[in-house]
């Protein structure tokens, strides 16, 4: 039996990301980057406006004030979108709108309210700053300046940024492909009629969302009995995949096939059982060229190895250089024990009191607790070493 920790470090440093593919910059949010961006034209890539007003020569106003107005002869207008052909000289002035390129001459604009214009004639009461409300070219980013790095994944706001400088498509890793599988003869498929000694099949669908919450579209390859000719039949169905997911069947029951069919069909074994509550049987390997994980068949569990260990192998995969389980910390409301050496995770509700992060566990505990999971948005994480929480301690929790 190994960690959370060793576990978790043989997924990292086993897992690596897939092929590099051009994706749209529309479609890859979500993805790391396969390629260091590096700036090609500068940011904003030419002097312009910040404001609506009059682009002026800064010399010309240094000497107004209230009681001795400079007038400047406004000779033409620049709308954003175009440019003014020819340079301005003194005494004169050219109405600007925002965003519009600054003429060659000019050094400053004025803002619409701090200017009068009477017949032609701009009327400035005050000096301006040199620069004042010009945006400089490459203020923002400078040519050659390297804007985002190799493995950074992809989020809304890298989009403003990788479209100004051109970009119209960019170089992620792929997205792998996961198929699924569950394991049973007690499983009947959800919203069937449940005949005695059956339960529906939750996992199927648990599983199914949480891969949807990583952007992935998974394949289910359907529900098998714990037959291992069937279950074998069912496995090779996923040869294409890079990932494969079987839930159930991985512990040490009779009829708990799973590790044994997978190993004869080739699979190379990396680990079997983690010292973790709830989740103890999970199993990690490699079979041909796919990924595969041996979920325990309890619920809460499933949910538990899943966040803990496929997550973070999906994300390498689709380029992430070292993905971390999302923990905050938390004021516990009610102490917690317990008797073994393993890593427990606890169904909690965590919410926010007096600007503090507060956390407590549902009432009851198990591994096929669905309706505390259903109460519950976080895990609260018992080290190892600890055989008690107490009341008002900082406790890491994961969020989910
Ligand atoms: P197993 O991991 O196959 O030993 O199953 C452990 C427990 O989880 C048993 O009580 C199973 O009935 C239950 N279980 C297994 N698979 C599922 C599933 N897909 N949905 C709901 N419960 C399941
Ligand atoms: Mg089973």
């Amino acid at each position: 039996m190994i960690s959370v920790d060793e576990a978790l470090k043989q997924v990292r440093e086993f897992v690596m990301p897939l092929e590099a593919i051009e994706r749209p910059l529309s479609e890859s949010v979500g993805y790391a980057l396969a390629e260091t961006i590096v700036a090609a034209t500068p940011l904003p890539p030419f002097d312009n406006s910040a404001m609506d007003g009059y682009a002026i020569q800064t010399e010309d106003v240094a000497r107004a004030n209230p009681e001795n107005p400079v007038w400047l002869r406004l000779i033409g207008e620049v709308p954003a979108g175009s440019s003014f052909e020819r340079p301005i000289h003194s005494g004169e002035a050219v109405r600007i709108m925002t965003g519009a390129p600054v003429p060659s001459t000019a050094d400053a604009v004025v803002k619409l309210e701090e200017a009068r214009l009477r017949r032609e004639q701009v009327e400035i009461h005050e000096p301006v700053p040199r620069g004042k409300h010009i945006r400089r070219k490459g203020e923002d980013v400078t040519v050659g300046e390297t804007v985002l790095e190799k493995g950074t994944t992809i989020r809304l706001q890298h989009l403003g940024l990788l479209a100004s400088l051109g970009r119209k498509g960019i170089k992620v890793y792929r997205g792998p492909s996961v198929s699924f599988l569950t394991t049973g003869s007690e499983l009947v498929e959800v919203g069937e009629a449940l005949p005695p000694g059956k339960i529906h099949n939750t996992n199927g669908l648990i599983l199914q969302k949480l891969l949807e919450g990583l952007g992935i579209t998974p394949r289910n390859l359907g529900t098998v009995q714990d037959d291992p000719e069937r279950l074998k039949t069912l496995i090779q169905k996923s040869a294409t995949s890079d990932l494969l997911l079987i839930s159930g069947g991985v512990s040490v029951g009779k009829y708990d096939y799973v590790k044994e069919v997978l190993q004869e069909l080739g699979m190379k074994t990396f680990f079997w059982r983690v010292a973790i509550k709830p989740g103890q049987p999970i199993l990690f390997g490699r079979l041909n060229h796919r990924w595969v994980f041996g979920l325990p068949g309890n619920p809460i569990s499933c949910v538990v190895c899943f966040l803990l260990f496929v997550k973070p192998a999906i994300q390498r995969m689709m380029g992430t250089q070292n993905p971390q389980h999302p923990i905050v910390h938390a004021i516990l409301q009610k102490g917690i024990s317990k008797s073994d050496g393993r890593r427990h995770y606890l169904t909690a509700i965590l919410r926010e009191e007096n600007r503090h992060f507060v956390i407590t566990p549902t009432g009851k505990q198990g591994s096929g607790m669905l309706a505390s999971l259903a109460q519950a948005n976080a895990f609260i994480v018992v080290p190892e070493e600890r055989n008690s929480l107490e009341t008002g301690e900082l406790v890491d929790v994961l969020p989910f």
